[in-house]
């Protein structure tokens, strides 16, 4: 991990702009600005991706995908939320081992290796934060990354 001090507003975004137009989903971000944190710009990198891939890949195509990042109780929060079909509650935590996949060979209908968020969490971790799988109150999966440092730089 190579850290030193990143805009994580900046990083989200542009990392929007570089996926948004290849996605059969509707992206909507909502970016709270100049928010700063010590950081691996290529890592964080991977965890919008990951977490951006997962929303496509598990919810119904042309749905509303959305990215949030804000302040909330001296926490800042990274929320990245999809229309699917949600996760139960005895697969939320389950979903971070290594290789873990919901379901069986018949049931599955997406491929992957299950290693997307095992290396996400691993990264939110090593950044002194934590995620976690929430339902979202619409349908769908919250995935919310809590991070306790942060600043908020006016440029
Ligand atoms: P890959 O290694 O290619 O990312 P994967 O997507 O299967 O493979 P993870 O990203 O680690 O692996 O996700 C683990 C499992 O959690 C998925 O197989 C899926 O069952 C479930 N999951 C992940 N994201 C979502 C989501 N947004 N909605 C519903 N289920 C999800
Ligand atoms: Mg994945």
């Amino acid at each position: 991990l190579f850290k030193e001090p990143v805009n994580l507003s900046e990083i989200i975004c542009h990392g929007l702009e570089q996926i948004k137009h290849r996605q059969s989903h509707e992206i909507k971000a909502y970016i709270s600005p100049n928010i700063w944190i010590e950081g691996d710009k290529f890592m964080l990198n991977l965890v919008l991706s990951n977490l951006v891939e997962n929303a496509v890949k598990y919810s119904p195509k042309c749905s509303e995908i959305i990215v949030r990042l804000f302040e909330e109780n001296k926490l800042l929060k990274w929320q990245v939320i999809d229309g699917g079909d949600g996760i139960a509650d005895d697969e939320k935590e389950k979903i971070f081992q290594k290789f873990y996949r919901v379901g069986n060979e018949n049931t599955r209908k997406t491929k992957g290796t299950g290693l997307g968020l095992y290396l996400t969490k691993r990264i939110v971790t090593q950044h002194g934060g934590e995620i976690e799988a929430i339902d979202n109150p619409g349908g769908g999966t919250c995935f919310e990354i809590s991070f306790p440092g942060f600043q908020v730089k006016h440029a």
